[in-house]
């Protein structure tokens, strides 16, 4: 199956004095397939996903749509890209008109661009989106103003305006961030559903390594440090056995009672807590400074992503580190 998405030798940076935000990033997604992309704040996870719906632009490398570079599309073809490929904000109140009421803010963007041919229609289908995203009953939602509703409430609003208009891939940064921890996992459950449900592909931006899983049963995990990719494997496998260090030590960090929790690797001690200034990045393996197996070679030596069983990883000394834990 051709990929929906591709992400070619992407690099990123914001000015040409500093060090790109983002280097070297490969990553193909088919149709209906989901990525969780997790790692520590500042690791470049939102610049990525910025990337993937254009709302910045690589300064090397592609993006590339059903196989069609971003840049050398037709101005119609751009557009139905922009329409395909929807973004789920963290902050919903922000995201939601406060002066406009639930059926003008799902309503405008499906009669634009002609969902809905008349106001009956566009009401009929926002009452279906609103049901489709749980706010029943719907006569309840539909005229509300964004302040009259709670944190999911809204963020389940931000999730029926991206479906109104027929989405290929949704784009959900930290989505659930700000909703209370109890409604966290219904919501990741609510986009997992509208992935079976429409096979719309979900990039799920998440610091939270616990809530990833619950993203996609089919999909990969993108694990990334300080703008590289460290880790990439099937979701379900690699949520259960990591290899990279600095993924072991993300899933060690994972609370023991978090439900669900499958992980097996025992807790691995870091060298230090704190991430590299990026601009000043390491050299070599730019882990090597948190990692406690770093030998001479990843101070000198940058190491490529290498098949690791059902996974690619991207350090040297992968045998040695998984004998260490027989
Ligand atoms: Fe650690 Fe070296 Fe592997 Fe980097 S390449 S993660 S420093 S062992």
């Amino acid at each position: 199956m051709s990929p929906l998405l591709e992400l070619v030798a992407v690099h990123k940076a914001f000015s040409p004095n500093e060090p790109a935000i983002l280097r070297g990033i490969d990553l193909s997604l088919a149709p209906g397939e989901s990525l969780a992309l997790v790692g520590e704040s500042g690791c470049g996870k939102t610049t990525l996903g910025k990337l993937i719906t254009d709302l910045h632009q690589p300064t090397a490398g592609k993006v590339l749509y059903k196989g069609q570079d971003l840049r050398t599309m037709t101005k119609k073809e751009y557009q139905a890209y922009r329409l395909k490929v929807q973004m789920i904000q963290q902050d919903s109140f922000a995201a939601l008109n406060p002066y406009k009421t639930i059926f003008h803010s799902l309503q405008a963007a499906m009669r634009k661009h002609g969902f809905a041919k008349d106001q009956n229609e566009a009401r009929r289908k926002v009452h279906g989106l609103l049901a489709d995203v749980g706010l029943f009953p719907t006569e309840q939602f539909i005229d509300k103003y964004p302040h009259q509703l709670s944190g999911g409430q809204r963020q389940r609003v931000l999730i029926a305006r991206a479906l109104s208009v027929e989405p290929e891939l949704i784009v959900a940064d930290e989505p659930v961030s700000m909703v209370d921890v109890s409604l966290r996992i219904s919501l990741l459950k609510l986009l997992r559903r509208m992935n079976q449900k429409y096979g719309i592909s979900f990039v799920y931006i998440t610091h939270d390594l616990a809530t990833a899983r619950y993203i996609s049963d089919r999909g990969k995990l993108l694990v990334m440090y300080l703008g590289e990719v460290m880790e990439v494997g099937d979701i379900r496998q690699a949520t259960n056995h990591s290899n990279h260090p600095y993924f072991r030590a993300l899933v060690a960090a994972v609370p023991q009672g978090v439900a669900n929790r499958q992980y097996t690797v025992p807790d691995l001690p870091l060298k230090g807590m704190d991430i590299p200034d990026i601009k000043q990045l390491p050299t070599g393996c730019i882990f090597h400074p948190r990692c406690i197996y770093a030998t001479e070679k990843c101070h000198m030596q940058k190491p490529r992503l290498i098949q690791q069983g059902a996974a690619e990883v991207a350090c040297f000394h992968l045998n040695e580190i998984e004998e260490s834990f027989q």
